[in-house]
């Protein structure tokens, strides 16, 4: 843990340095526009200076903006001058814990000059007293993002490895999700092999930098390199392309859990752990904790949702006339579903327990093409079709400037 935070920490140092220096700036210049203008006022005598204080606040659970106006020196003259806003200022009456504002209060006259609240991590909606009224406004900030770089080289699992080279789980389980119908992560790794990726991060105020999208992918084995890169085409959907413009993702996703292991492979015939006696096994069965989330692997509808004898609490979702999956052993269905329930791919449908004939909390998860059942681990799903003949100038240029954000940022550490 300690290792992650070193190597994030060395990942941001010139971004974390660029801020600081921009920050120091802005404070050097706010001191020396204060004593100057201090030094004018005294030299012209124009009357009683004016001097304003900005408090920044984070809103604590039980907070309002009384106790917060009362904590700052504000008295009831000024929460009432904001109580009588009405509908737009609504957020300040209803204020949420970790919400952040900042409040610029005039001490001569004491009064509120400036509030601004973040509504969320891009959100602001701002007071500005106006001679003898408040502007409001509500303005979306465009959130400053940066790209990081990261080398992740297979020694263990890819999970351990990645969280060495300072690589998130987010940014592992996207990677996982992207590349999953081309690599199959516990059987074809092996040691030396190496993914070298490219992510957003954004900047939460309060929070620093956070991991955000994944947006390229290169991965290097004994065989050969394998590049994969996001974006956006032309109807706004986003996904992994090949650098052919082939696209990666497909209808169905790989796992209808988080980081999970096969506990019990798919196999025509198994010796069935309770009851002793040898007969298929037509699913895969994945462990998990018990209440993990499950999703539907692809989009479609409910065909089934309830009590199917040895399986237990049951969902089956028919995908199109030929596909189906069947998800088992739930301790729960989501609220709200039912037989003819739309799912999206990837939407939450029940939670991971271990109802019917199981040893313990499980997700028996079972593919079927035309009925037959067929092993998830490797079924054979169509690739989606390739980029449109319009996207492609478009994705070309996307292409090449994470080639040149690549080598901007292994040039920099090298002359670190
Ligand atoms: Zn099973």
């Amino acid at each position: 843990m300690s290792q992650e935070l070193e190597n994030r920490n060395n990942s941001l140092l010139p971004l974390g340095a660029i801020f600081a220096l921009i920050f120091m700036c802005f404070i050097g210049l706010y001191i020396s526009l204060d004593s100057e203008s201090e030094v004018l006022e005294d030299s012209y005598d124009e009357g009683p200076e004016t001097q304003v204080e900005l408090y920044n606040i984070s809103v604590n659970p039980g907070d309002n903006l009384t106790k917060i106006f009362h904590s700052i020196g504000l008295g009831n003259k000024e929460v009432a001058l904001f109580s009588n806003l009405g509908k737009k200022a609504k957020p300040l009456y209803d204020l949420k814990p970790k919400q952040t504002m900042s409040i610029s209060v005039d001490k001569t006259e004491q009064r509120c000059v400036n509030l601004s609240l973040w509504l969320n991590n891009e959100e602001k909606l701002e007071f500005a007293w106006n001679e003898d009224h408040y502007d409001i406004s509500r303005t979306k900030q465009q959130l400053a993002t940066s790209i990081n770089y990261a080398k992740i080289v297979v020694k263990h699992s890819l999970l351990e490895d990645a969280i060495k080279a300072g690589v998130s789980k987010n940014i592992v389980y996207q990677l996982t999700e992207a590349l999953g119908w081309e690599i199959d992560f516990i059987k074809d790794l092996r040691s030396g092999d190496e993914f070298k990726l490219l992510y957003k991060q954004v900047y939460v105020p309060n929070k620093g930098y956070v991991d955000g999208d994944l947006e390229e992918v290169v991965f290097t084995n004994r065989t050969g390199e394998f590049r994969a890169d996001k974006f956006q085409n032309y109807a706004g959907l986003s996904a992994f392309y090949l650098p052919d413009g082939r696209r990666l993702s497909r209808d169905f996703l790989t796992r209808p859990l988080k980081y999970t292991r096969v506990s019990s492979p798919y196999s025509l015939s198994r010796k069935h752990p309770l009851l002793g006696i040898s007969r298929p096994h037509h699913g895969v069965d994945l462990a998990a904790k018990y209440g993990s989330p499950v999703w539907a692997t692809g989009q479609g509808k409910v065909v089934f949702v309830g009590n199917k004898s040895g399986y237990g609490k049951t969902i089956v979702v028919q995908h199109n006339y030929k596909y189906k999956t069947l998800y088992a052993h739930l301790s729960k269905y989501t609220k709200g579903l039912h037989k003819g329930s739309k799912v999206a791919q990837g939407q939450i449908i029940g939670y991971v327990g271990m109802t019917g004939i199981t040893t313990g909390p499980h997700l028996h998860y079972e593919f079927r093409i035309n009925n037959a059942p067929v092993n998830p681990m490797t079924v054979k799903i169509p690739r989606s079709p390739s980029l449109a003949k319009k996207d492609v100038e478009k994705f070309k240029n996307t292409l090449a400037k994470n080639d040149e954000i690549r080598a901007q940022i292994q040039r920099a550490r090298e002359d670190l």
